[in-house]
Protein backbone atom coordinates (compact mmCIF):
# COMPACT_ATOMS: atom_id res chain seq x y z
CA UNK A 1 0.00 0.00 0.00
CA UNK A 2 1.49 3.68 -1.04
CA UNK A 3 1.91 5.28 2.21
CA UNK A 4 0.20 8.86 2.93
CA UNK A 5 -3.03 7.83 2.03
CA UNK A 6 -5.86 8.75 4.29
CA UNK A 7 -7.18 5.74 6.44
CA UNK A 8 -10.26 4.63 5.15
CA UNK A 9 -12.07 1.77 6.80
CA UNK A 10 -15.75 -0.07 7.15
CA UNK A 11 -17.71 -2.33 8.03
CA UNK A 12 -19.33 -4.68 5.91
CA UNK A 13 -22.42 -6.67 6.80
CA UNK A 14 -24.71 -8.48 4.99
CA UNK A 15 -28.53 -7.88 5.99
CA UNK A 16 -29.04 -11.11 7.31
CA UNK A 17 -29.99 -11.31 10.78
CA UNK A 18 -29.44 -9.35 13.91
CA UNK A 19 -26.05 -7.95 14.41
CA UNK A 20 -23.91 -10.82 16.43
CA UNK A 21 -21.73 -9.20 19.23
CA UNK A 22 -18.94 -10.46 17.14
CA UNK A 23 -19.97 -8.59 14.77
CA UNK A 24 -20.03 -5.23 16.84
CA UNK A 25 -16.54 -6.23 17.92
CA UNK A 26 -15.77 -5.87 14.00
CA UNK A 27 -17.39 -2.87 14.03
CA UNK A 28 -15.94 -1.64 17.18
CA UNK A 29 -11.96 -1.97 15.89
CA UNK A 30 -12.50 -0.50 12.85
CA UNK A 31 -14.13 2.73 14.54
CA UNK A 32 -11.04 2.82 16.71
CA UNK A 33 -8.77 2.26 14.11
CA UNK A 34 -10.13 5.14 11.66
CA UNK A 35 -10.73 7.75 14.91
CA UNK A 36 -7.07 6.74 15.98
CA UNK A 37 -5.66 7.77 12.57
CA UNK A 38 -7.64 10.58 11.83
CA UNK A 39 -9.49 8.71 8.91
CA UNK A 40 -12.66 7.57 7.59
CA UNK A 41 -15.42 4.89 8.85
CA UNK A 42 -17.79 3.16 6.74
CA UNK A 43 -20.82 1.40 7.19
CA UNK A 44 -21.48 -0.43 4.19
CA UNK A 45 -24.40 -3.24 2.96
CA UNK A 46 -23.70 -5.93 1.40
CA UNK A 47 -26.88 -6.95 -0.02
CA UNK A 48 -25.96 -9.23 -3.53
CA UNK A 49 -27.53 -12.54 -2.19
CA UNK A 50 -31.27 -11.57 -2.07
CA UNK A 51 -32.24 -15.13 -1.06
CA UNK A 52 -30.81 -14.21 2.51
CA UNK A 53 -32.41 -10.79 2.88
CA UNK A 54 -34.10 -10.59 5.81
CA UNK A 55 -36.15 -7.43 6.16
CA UNK A 56 -35.51 -5.19 9.36
CA UNK A 57 -31.92 -6.36 9.48
CA UNK A 58 -29.90 -3.23 8.26
CA UNK A 59 -32.10 -0.98 10.65
CA UNK A 60 -31.37 -3.09 12.82
CA UNK A 61 -27.56 -3.05 12.32
CA UNK A 62 -27.75 1.07 12.17
CA UNK A 63 -29.67 1.34 15.43
CA UNK A 64 -27.18 -1.06 17.25
CA UNK A 65 -23.93 1.14 16.05
CA UNK A 66 -26.04 4.33 17.20
CA UNK A 67 -26.69 2.53 20.77
CA UNK A 68 -23.16 1.47 21.20
CA UNK A 69 -21.76 5.23 19.81
CA UNK A 70 -19.67 3.54 17.18
CA UNK A 71 -20.86 5.72 14.34
CA UNK A 72 -19.61 5.76 11.09
CA UNK A 73 -18.98 9.19 9.42
CA UNK A 74 -20.20 8.15 6.26
CA UNK A 75 -22.71 5.16 4.35
CA UNK A 76 -26.24 3.66 5.06
CA UNK A 77 -27.85 5.39 7.75
CA UNK A 78 -25.27 8.06 8.10
CA UNK A 79 -25.27 10.21 5.33
CA UNK A 80 -23.76 10.09 1.98
CA UNK A 81 -20.24 10.40 1.47
CA UNK A 82 -18.21 10.98 -2.01
CA UNK A 83 -18.94 7.32 -2.65
CA UNK A 84 -22.63 6.83 -2.59
CA UNK A 85 -24.88 4.88 -2.64
CA UNK A 86 -23.10 2.47 -0.01
CA UNK A 87 -25.44 -0.42 -0.09
CA UNK A 88 -24.60 -2.88 -2.92
CA UNK A 89 -27.97 -3.60 -4.53
CA UNK A 90 -27.66 0.23 -5.01
CA UNK A 91 -24.65 0.37 -6.85
CA UNK A 92 -25.57 -2.68 -8.83
CA UNK A 93 -28.40 -0.96 -10.67
CA UNK A 94 -26.24 2.29 -10.99
CA UNK A 95 -23.88 -0.21 -12.70
CA UNK A 96 -20.93 -0.24 -10.72
CA UNK A 97 -19.74 -3.71 -11.38
CA UNK A 98 -20.56 -5.30 -14.72
CA UNK A 99 -17.53 -3.08 -16.54
CA UNK A 100 -15.22 -4.78 -13.72
CA UNK A 101 -16.41 -8.22 -14.47
CA UNK A 102 -16.14 -7.50 -18.28
CA UNK A 103 -12.59 -6.45 -17.67
CA UNK A 104 -11.51 -9.75 -15.75
CA UNK A 105 -12.74 -11.88 -18.55
CA UNK A 106 -11.14 -9.55 -21.56
CA UNK A 107 -7.71 -9.89 -19.62
CA UNK A 108 -8.20 -13.41 -19.19
CA UNK A 109 -8.56 -13.73 -15.85
CA UNK A 110 -12.57 -14.72 -15.27
CA UNK A 111 -14.53 -16.85 -17.86
CA UNK A 112 -18.39 -17.68 -19.08
CA UNK A 113 -19.63 -20.82 -17.21
CA UNK A 114 -22.69 -22.32 -18.77
CA UNK A 115 -23.33 -25.37 -16.18
CA UNK A 116 -26.61 -25.47 -14.83
CA UNK A 117 -27.20 -26.48 -11.34
CA UNK A 118 -28.36 -29.58 -12.10
CA UNK A 119 -24.93 -30.39 -14.13
CA UNK A 120 -23.21 -29.22 -11.51
CA UNK A 121 -24.94 -31.73 -8.74
CA UNK A 122 -24.34 -34.60 -11.34
CA UNK A 123 -20.26 -33.57 -10.90
CA UNK A 124 -20.94 -33.67 -7.46
CA UNK A 125 -22.57 -36.67 -7.01
CA UNK A 126 -20.09 -38.34 -9.31
CA UNK A 127 -17.40 -37.17 -7.32
CA UNK A 128 -19.12 -38.45 -4.28
CA UNK A 129 -19.30 -41.62 -5.38
CA UNK A 130 -15.46 -42.14 -6.30
CA UNK A 131 -14.90 -40.55 -2.80
CA UNK A 132 -13.72 -37.26 -3.77
CA UNK A 133 -15.20 -33.79 -3.65
CA UNK A 134 -15.88 -32.13 -6.42
CA UNK A 135 -14.05 -28.56 -7.20
CA UNK A 136 -14.85 -26.19 -10.23
CA UNK A 137 -11.23 -25.51 -10.67
CA UNK A 138 -8.09 -25.56 -12.97
CA UNK A 139 -8.07 -29.26 -13.52
CA UNK A 140 -11.85 -29.72 -14.14
CA UNK A 141 -13.16 -26.16 -16.07
CA UNK A 142 -11.69 -28.11 -19.02
CA UNK A 143 -14.52 -30.78 -19.38
CA UNK A 144 -17.41 -28.68 -17.72
CA UNK A 145 -19.14 -25.99 -19.97
CA UNK A 146 -17.74 -22.44 -20.00
CA UNK A 147 -16.08 -20.26 -22.61
CA UNK A 148 -12.46 -21.75 -21.72
CA UNK A 149 -13.48 -25.83 -23.00
CA UNK A 150 -16.18 -23.89 -25.50
CA UNK A 151 -15.47 -22.97 -28.82
CA UNK A 152 -16.00 -19.34 -29.57
CA UNK A 153 -18.93 -19.78 -31.73
CA UNK A 154 -20.38 -21.84 -29.07
CA UNK A 155 -20.09 -19.48 -26.60
CA UNK A 156 -21.78 -16.15 -28.48
CA UNK A 157 -24.38 -18.28 -29.66
CA UNK A 158 -25.10 -19.05 -26.00
CA UNK A 159 -24.64 -15.49 -24.80
CA UNK A 160 -26.69 -14.27 -27.69
CA UNK A 161 -29.44 -17.18 -27.26
CA UNK A 162 -29.57 -15.41 -23.58
CA UNK A 163 -28.72 -18.64 -22.11
CA UNK A 164 -28.09 -17.53 -18.13
CA UNK A 165 -24.46 -17.93 -17.41
CA UNK A 166 -21.77 -16.97 -14.54
CA UNK A 167 -18.60 -15.42 -14.84
CA UNK A 168 -15.98 -17.05 -12.70
CA UNK A 169 -12.54 -16.03 -11.61
CA UNK A 170 -9.52 -18.40 -13.30
CA UNK A 171 -7.44 -19.39 -10.67
CA UNK A 172 -4.04 -19.96 -11.65
CA UNK A 173 -3.03 -23.49 -11.51
CA UNK A 174 0.55 -23.93 -9.71
CA UNK A 175 1.22 -20.19 -7.94
CA UNK A 176 1.60 -18.74 -4.83
CA UNK A 177 -0.58 -16.66 -3.48
CA UNK A 178 1.05 -14.58 -0.40
CA UNK A 179 -0.14 -11.41 1.74
CA UNK A 180 0.75 -9.24 4.45
CA UNK A 181 -1.90 -9.83 7.49
CA UNK A 182 -1.35 -7.08 10.26
CA UNK A 183 -2.65 -9.58 12.97
CA UNK A 184 -1.40 -12.92 11.55
CA UNK A 185 1.83 -12.32 9.53
CA UNK A 186 2.82 -13.38 6.34
CA UNK A 187 0.11 -15.84 4.21
CA UNK A 188 0.66 -17.95 2.18
CA UNK A 189 -1.46 -20.15 -0.23
CA UNK A 190 -1.15 -22.05 -2.93
CA UNK A 191 -3.56 -21.21 -5.81
CA UNK A 192 -4.30 -24.74 -6.54
CA UNK A 193 -5.82 -24.86 -3.40
CA UNK A 194 -8.08 -22.34 -4.64
CA UNK A 195 -11.43 -23.17 -6.82
CA UNK A 196 -13.11 -20.95 -9.53
CA UNK A 197 -15.29 -18.93 -7.59
CA UNK A 198 -18.54 -17.23 -9.08
CA UNK A 199 -17.97 -13.21 -9.34
CA UNK A 200 -20.68 -12.59 -11.22
CA UNK A 201 -24.19 -13.82 -12.19
CA UNK A 202 -26.43 -12.81 -15.91
CA UNK A 203 -28.50 -11.25 -14.32
CA UNK A 204 -25.81 -8.10 -13.27
CA UNK A 205 -25.29 -9.12 -9.74
CA UNK A 206 -22.09 -9.58 -8.57
CA UNK A 207 -21.28 -12.24 -5.92
CA UNK A 208 -19.94 -11.06 -2.71
CA UNK A 209 -15.98 -11.18 -3.65
CA UNK A 210 -16.31 -9.33 -6.62
CA UNK A 211 -18.36 -6.73 -4.92
CA UNK A 212 -16.27 -6.68 -2.14
CA UNK A 213 -13.18 -6.07 -4.36
CA UNK A 214 -14.46 -3.78 -6.77
CA UNK A 215 -16.17 -1.70 -3.61
CA UNK A 216 -13.29 -1.44 -1.50
CA UNK A 217 -11.44 -0.15 -4.22
CA UNK A 218 -13.67 2.15 -5.43
CA UNK A 219 -14.42 3.64 -1.40
CA UNK A 220 -10.71 4.00 -1.53
CA UNK A 221 -9.94 1.73 1.27
CA UNK A 222 -6.64 1.12 3.03
CA UNK A 223 -7.19 -1.21 5.93
CA UNK A 224 -9.87 -4.12 5.67
CA UNK A 225 -10.68 -5.83 9.04
CA UNK A 226 -12.61 -8.36 9.77
CA UNK A 227 -13.28 -11.42 11.07
CA UNK A 228 -11.54 -14.35 10.88
CA UNK A 229 -13.88 -16.30 8.99
CA UNK A 230 -13.09 -14.63 5.95
CA UNK A 231 -9.11 -15.44 5.92
CA UNK A 232 -10.10 -18.08 3.11
CA UNK A 233 -11.28 -15.92 1.10
CA UNK A 234 -8.32 -12.95 1.18
CA UNK A 235 -5.76 -15.11 -1.24
CA UNK A 236 -8.67 -14.94 -4.15
CA UNK A 237 -9.41 -11.23 -2.97
CA UNK A 238 -5.32 -10.73 -3.70
CA UNK A 239 -5.15 -12.50 -6.70
CA UNK A 240 -8.67 -10.12 -7.90
CA UNK A 241 -6.78 -7.14 -6.87
CA UNK A 242 -3.40 -8.43 -9.28
CA UNK A 243 -6.02 -9.07 -11.90
CA UNK A 244 -7.59 -5.54 -11.92
CA UNK A 245 -4.36 -3.61 -12.22
CA UNK A 246 -5.01 -2.56 -8.42
CA UNK A 247 -2.04 -3.87 -6.27
CA UNK A 248 -0.60 -0.69 -5.50
CA UNK A 249 -3.55 0.21 -3.94
CA UNK A 250 -4.59 -3.04 -1.92
CA UNK A 251 -5.88 -2.12 1.43
CA UNK A 252 -4.29 -3.90 4.64
CA UNK A 253 -6.09 -7.27 5.68
CA UNK A 254 -6.33 -7.53 9.48
CA UNK A 255 -8.11 -10.80 10.19
CA UNK A 256 -9.85 -10.95 14.04
CA UNK A 257 -9.98 -14.04 16.12
CA UNK A 258 -12.91 -15.61 16.54
CA UNK A 259 -15.27 -15.02 19.98
CA UNK A 260 -15.29 -18.20 21.73
CA UNK A 261 -17.66 -19.38 24.40
CA UNK A 262 -17.08 -19.33 28.14
CA UNK A 263 -15.80 -22.91 27.91
CA UNK A 264 -13.57 -22.10 24.93
CA UNK A 265 -14.78 -24.96 23.55
CA UNK A 266 -15.91 -23.78 20.11
CA UNK A 267 -16.81 -20.29 17.96
CA UNK A 268 -19.69 -18.65 20.60
CA UNK A 269 -23.08 -18.84 18.98
CA UNK A 270 -26.26 -17.24 19.19
CA UNK A 271 -27.84 -20.40 21.02
CA UNK A 272 -25.25 -20.13 23.57
CA UNK A 273 -26.20 -16.95 24.72
CA UNK A 274 -29.63 -19.01 25.26
CA UNK A 275 -28.50 -21.92 26.63
CA UNK A 276 -26.38 -20.00 29.07
CA UNK A 277 -28.31 -16.86 29.43
CA UNK A 278 -26.11 -13.95 28.56
CA UNK A 279 -27.50 -11.77 25.54
CA UNK A 280 -25.33 -12.06 22.45
CA UNK A 281 -26.62 -9.44 20.41
CA UNK A 282 -26.37 -5.21 21.19
CA UNK A 283 -30.63 -4.61 20.77
CA UNK A 284 -33.60 -7.22 21.72
CA UNK A 285 -35.79 -7.83 18.78
CA UNK A 286 -37.41 -9.98 16.68
CA UNK A 287 -36.02 -10.76 12.92
CA UNK A 288 -36.96 -13.59 10.37
CA UNK A 289 -34.94 -16.39 10.79
CA UNK A 290 -33.49 -17.31 7.44
CA UNK A 291 -32.75 -21.53 8.34
CA UNK A 292 -36.26 -21.92 10.13
CA UNK A 293 -38.14 -19.91 7.75
CA UNK A 294 -38.97 -18.32 10.82
CA UNK A 295 -39.53 -15.16 12.91
CA UNK A 296 -37.31 -14.95 16.12
CA UNK A 297 -36.86 -13.04 19.32
CA UNK A 298 -33.39 -12.75 20.84
CA UNK A 299 -32.39 -10.65 23.69
CA UNK A 300 -30.13 -7.67 23.70
CA UNK A 301 -27.43 -6.16 26.38
CA UNK A 302 -29.49 -2.96 26.07
CA UNK A 303 -32.93 -4.29 26.87
CA UNK A 304 -30.67 -6.62 29.84
CA UNK A 305 -29.14 -3.14 31.47
CA UNK A 306 -26.08 -2.90 30.06
CA UNK A 307 -24.56 1.03 29.49
CA UNK A 308 -23.16 0.88 25.62
CA UNK A 309 -19.92 2.16 27.35
CA UNK A 310 -19.54 -0.64 29.47
CA UNK A 311 -20.50 -3.00 26.34
CA UNK A 312 -17.96 -1.53 24.17
CA UNK A 313 -14.91 -1.61 26.90
CA UNK A 314 -16.20 -5.45 27.86
CA UNK A 315 -15.71 -5.84 23.64
CA UNK A 316 -12.61 -3.90 23.28
CA UNK A 317 -10.89 -6.40 25.41
CA UNK A 318 -12.57 -9.50 23.92
CA UNK A 319 -8.65 -10.25 21.47
CA UNK A 320 -6.98 -6.83 22.23
CA UNK A 321 -5.36 -5.76 25.01
CA UNK A 322 -3.22 -2.52 25.46
CA UNK A 323 -0.15 -2.12 26.45
CA UNK A 324 -0.25 -2.36 30.65
CA UNK A 325 -2.80 -3.73 33.11
CA UNK A 326 -5.67 -1.01 32.61
CA UNK A 327 -9.19 -2.98 31.72
CA UNK A 328 -11.38 0.39 32.60
CA UNK A 329 -11.08 2.25 29.02
CA UNK A 330 -13.22 5.43 28.16
CA UNK A 331 -13.75 5.96 24.22
CA UNK A 332 -11.09 8.14 24.05
CA UNK A 333 -8.67 6.64 25.84
CA UNK A 334 -9.63 3.20 23.21
CA UNK A 335 -9.00 5.79 20.35
CA UNK A 336 -5.90 6.36 21.84
CA UNK A 337 -4.35 3.04 22.98
CA UNK A 338 -5.93 1.07 20.03
CA UNK A 339 -3.35 -0.92 17.98
CA UNK A 340 -3.85 -4.09 15.41
CA UNK A 341 -0.86 -5.35 16.71
CA UNK A 342 -2.19 -6.17 20.03
CA UNK A 343 -4.81 -8.10 18.69
CA UNK A 344 -4.30 -11.26 19.35
CA UNK A 345 -4.37 -14.23 16.60
CA UNK A 346 -6.21 -16.73 19.06
CA UNK A 347 -9.71 -17.05 19.92
CA UNK A 348 -10.75 -14.77 22.80
CA UNK A 349 -13.15 -16.31 25.50
CA UNK A 350 -15.91 -14.45 26.16
CA UNK A 351 -17.01 -14.19 30.23
CA UNK A 352 -20.06 -13.36 31.42
CA UNK A 353 -19.61 -12.05 34.35
CA UNK A 354 -16.48 -10.36 33.53
CA UNK A 355 -19.05 -8.67 31.67
CA UNK A 356 -21.22 -7.86 34.45
CA UNK A 357 -18.33 -6.64 36.30
CA UNK A 358 -17.50 -4.03 33.26
CA UNK A 359 -21.19 -3.11 33.96
CA UNK A 360 -20.80 -2.49 37.61
CA UNK A 361 -17.57 -0.30 37.11
CA UNK A 362 -19.50 1.87 35.20
CA UNK A 363 -22.53 1.78 37.31
CA UNK A 364 -20.50 3.11 40.11
CA UNK A 365 -18.54 5.40 37.92
CA UNK A 366 -22.00 7.74 37.54
CA UNK A 367 -23.09 10.90 39.31
CA UNK A 368 -26.35 9.60 42.18
CA UNK A 369 -28.27 11.88 40.47
CA UNK A 370 -27.80 10.44 36.53
CA UNK A 371 -28.66 6.74 38.18
CA UNK A 372 -31.76 8.49 39.96
CA UNK A 373 -33.56 9.56 36.47
CA UNK A 374 -32.86 6.60 35.03
CA UNK A 375 -34.18 4.64 37.88
CA UNK A 376 -37.34 6.61 37.05
CA UNK A 377 -37.13 5.55 33.81
CA UNK A 378 -37.19 2.46 34.31
CA UNK A 379 -39.78 1.93 37.12
CA UNK A 380 -41.83 5.09 36.43
CA UNK A 381 -43.45 4.32 40.07
CA UNK A 382 -40.99 5.24 42.32
CA UNK A 383 -41.31 9.17 40.41
CA UNK A 384 -43.50 9.95 43.49
CA UNK A 385 -40.87 10.25 45.21
CA UNK A 386 -38.56 13.47 45.54
CA UNK A 387 -35.35 13.47 43.69
CA UNK A 388 -33.08 14.16 46.80
CA UNK A 389 -34.70 10.79 48.30
CA UNK A 390 -33.69 9.13 44.74
CA UNK A 391 -30.83 10.52 44.74
CA UNK A 392 -29.57 9.37 47.92
CA UNK A 393 -31.70 5.73 47.58
CA UNK A 394 -28.96 5.37 44.52
CA UNK A 395 -25.81 6.72 46.32
CA UNK A 396 -26.60 3.89 49.00
CA UNK A 397 -26.96 1.41 46.72
CA UNK A 398 -24.78 1.44 44.02
CA UNK A 399 -21.88 -0.14 45.53
CA UNK A 400 -24.37 -3.26 45.74
CA UNK A 401 -25.59 -3.68 42.44
CA UNK A 402 -24.52 -4.67 38.45
CA UNK A 403 -27.04 -3.12 37.39
CA UNK A 404 -29.69 -0.17 37.69
CA UNK A 405 -32.47 -2.09 37.61
CA UNK A 406 -31.04 -4.03 40.84
CA UNK A 407 -31.39 -0.79 42.84
CA UNK A 408 -35.08 -0.85 42.64
CA UNK A 409 -35.35 -4.92 42.79
CA UNK A 410 -32.73 -4.92 45.88
CA UNK A 411 -34.04 -1.73 47.23
CA UNK A 412 -38.08 -2.15 46.88
CA UNK A 413 -38.18 -1.40 50.66
CA UNK A 414 -37.00 1.81 49.95
CA UNK A 415 -40.65 2.54 48.03
CA UNK A 416 -42.58 0.20 49.92
CA UNK A 417 -43.46 -1.75 53.39
CA UNK A 418 -41.90 -5.39 53.47
CA UNK A 419 -44.38 -8.15 53.46
CA UNK A 420 -42.27 -11.11 54.11
CA UNK A 421 -39.53 -11.06 56.39
CA UNK A 422 -36.02 -12.57 55.99
CA UNK A 423 -36.84 -16.04 56.82
CA UNK A 424 -33.17 -17.19 57.83
CA UNK A 425 -32.59 -14.62 60.02
CA UNK A 426 -35.71 -14.55 61.73
CA UNK A 427 -35.67 -18.59 62.61
CA UNK A 428 -32.51 -17.57 64.44
CA UNK A 429 -33.17 -14.48 66.06
CA UNK A 430 -36.50 -13.60 67.06
CA UNK A 431 -37.38 -14.93 70.44
CA UNK A 432 -39.26 -13.21 73.33
CA UNK A 433 -35.78 -11.27 74.31
CA UNK A 434 -35.08 -9.77 70.83
CA UNK A 435 -38.61 -8.91 70.50
CA UNK A 436 -38.53 -6.64 73.73
CA UNK A 437 -35.12 -5.17 72.09
CA UNK A 438 -37.15 -4.12 69.04
CA UNK A 439 -39.94 -2.34 71.08
CA UNK A 440 -37.52 -0.75 73.35
CA UNK A 441 -35.42 0.26 69.96
CA UNK A 442 -38.56 1.39 68.74
CA UNK A 443 -39.40 3.54 71.49
CA UNK A 444 -36.16 5.41 71.68
CA UNK A 445 -36.07 6.21 67.95
CA UNK A 446 -39.66 7.48 68.54
CA UNK A 447 -38.49 10.30 70.88
CA UNK A 448 -34.83 10.44 69.18
CA UNK A 449 -34.53 14.47 68.29
CA UNK A 450 -31.83 14.37 65.67
CA UNK A 451 -32.70 11.98 62.82
CA UNK A 452 -29.37 11.08 61.36
CA UNK A 453 -27.22 7.74 60.95
CA UNK A 454 -24.98 8.97 63.93
CA UNK A 455 -27.37 9.88 66.23
CA UNK A 456 -29.58 6.83 65.01
CA UNK A 457 -26.89 4.16 65.54
CA UNK A 458 -26.10 5.68 69.28
CA UNK A 459 -29.69 5.18 69.98
CA UNK A 460 -30.01 1.88 69.04
CA UNK A 461 -26.23 1.34 70.84
CA UNK A 462 -27.49 2.61 74.01
CA UNK A 463 -30.83 0.91 73.94
CA UNK A 464 -28.46 -2.50 73.40
CA UNK A 465 -26.51 -1.38 76.61
CA UNK A 466 -29.57 -0.64 78.63
CA UNK A 467 -31.43 -3.59 77.85
CA UNK A 468 -28.43 -6.11 78.45
CA UNK A 469 -28.31 -6.86 74.77
CA UNK A 470 -25.51 -8.13 72.70
CA UNK A 471 -26.08 -5.36 69.43
CA UNK A 472 -24.36 -7.45 67.43
CA UNK A 473 -27.06 -10.16 68.05
CA UNK A 474 -29.94 -7.72 66.67
CA UNK A 475 -28.64 -5.82 64.09
CA UNK A 476 -29.60 -7.77 61.13
CA UNK A 477 -32.71 -8.95 62.80
CA UNK A 478 -33.46 -4.92 63.37
CA UNK A 479 -32.73 -4.51 59.59
CA UNK A 480 -34.72 -7.52 58.88
CA UNK A 481 -37.71 -5.71 60.27
CA UNK A 482 -37.63 -2.67 58.50
CA UNK A 483 -36.50 -3.57 55.27
CA UNK A 484 -37.42 -7.42 55.48
CA UNK A 485 -33.98 -8.33 53.99
CA UNK A 486 -30.95 -9.99 55.48
CA UNK A 487 -28.47 -7.63 53.55
CA UNK A 488 -28.91 -4.11 52.21
CA UNK A 489 -26.68 -0.64 52.12
CA UNK A 490 -25.09 0.80 55.77
CA UNK A 491 -27.39 0.25 58.22
CA UNK A 492 -28.17 3.49 59.95
CA UNK A 493 -27.76 5.63 56.41
CA UNK A 494 -30.38 3.44 55.49
CA UNK A 495 -32.69 3.95 58.41
CA UNK A 496 -31.81 7.64 58.15
CA UNK A 497 -33.29 8.25 55.14
CA UNK A 498 -36.36 6.09 55.59
CA UNK A 499 -37.39 8.46 58.02
CA UNK A 500 -38.85 8.00 61.50
CA UNK A 501 -42.75 7.79 60.21
CA UNK A 502 -41.67 5.03 58.14
CA UNK A 503 -38.96 2.97 60.90
CA UNK A 504 -41.92 3.73 63.34
CA UNK A 505 -44.46 2.24 61.27
CA UNK A 506 -42.37 -0.74 60.23
CA UNK A 507 -41.17 -1.60 63.68
CA UNK A 508 -44.88 -1.93 64.52
CA UNK A 509 -45.50 -3.80 62.19
CA UNK A 510 -42.62 -6.00 62.67
CA UNK A 511 -43.60 -6.64 66.07
CA UNK A 512 -47.29 -7.81 64.87
CA UNK A 513 -46.69 -9.72 62.04
CA UNK A 514 -43.26 -11.94 62.71
CA UNK A 515 -44.30 -14.98 64.10
N1 LIG B 1 -20.33 -9.04 3.98
C1 LIG B 1 -19.30 -9.68 4.74
C2 LIG B 1 -19.91 -10.05 6.08
O1 LIG B 1 -21.08 -10.15 6.16
C3 LIG B 1 -18.13 -8.75 4.90
C4 LIG B 1 -16.80 -9.40 4.85
C5 LIG B 1 -15.72 -8.34 4.72
O2 LIG B 1 -15.64 -7.48 5.62
O3 LIG B 1 -15.00 -8.35 3.74
O4 LIG B 1 -19.27 -10.24 7.08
Amino acid sequence: MSENRRVRVRFAPSPTGPLHMGGVRTALYNYLFAKKHGGDFILRIEDTDQDRFVPGAEEYIIEALKWCGIEPNEGVGFGDGPCAPYKQSERKDAGVYAQYAKQLIDSGNAYYAFDTKEELDEQRARYEKMGKTFSYNAVTRQELKNSLALSEDEVKRRIDAGETYVVRAKMPRNEEVRFHDLIRGWVVVNSSQLDDKVLFKSDGMPTYHLANIVDDYTMKITHVIRGEEWLPSAPLHVLLYRFLGWEDVMPQFSHLPLLLRPDGNGKLSKRDGDRLGFPVFPLTGELLDIKSGKPEKFTGYRESGYFPEAFINMLALLGWHSSGNQELFSKEELINEFSLERVSKSGAKFDAEKTKWFNQQYLRMKADSELASLLVKEFPQVGSKDNAYLTEVCRLMKEKVNFVREIYEQGTYFFEDPTVYDDGVVKKRWNEESKKFIAAVKDAFASAGDWNAAELEKTFKGTAEATGTNPGSVMQLFRVCVSGAGGGPVLFEMVALLGKETIIRRLEAALNNIK
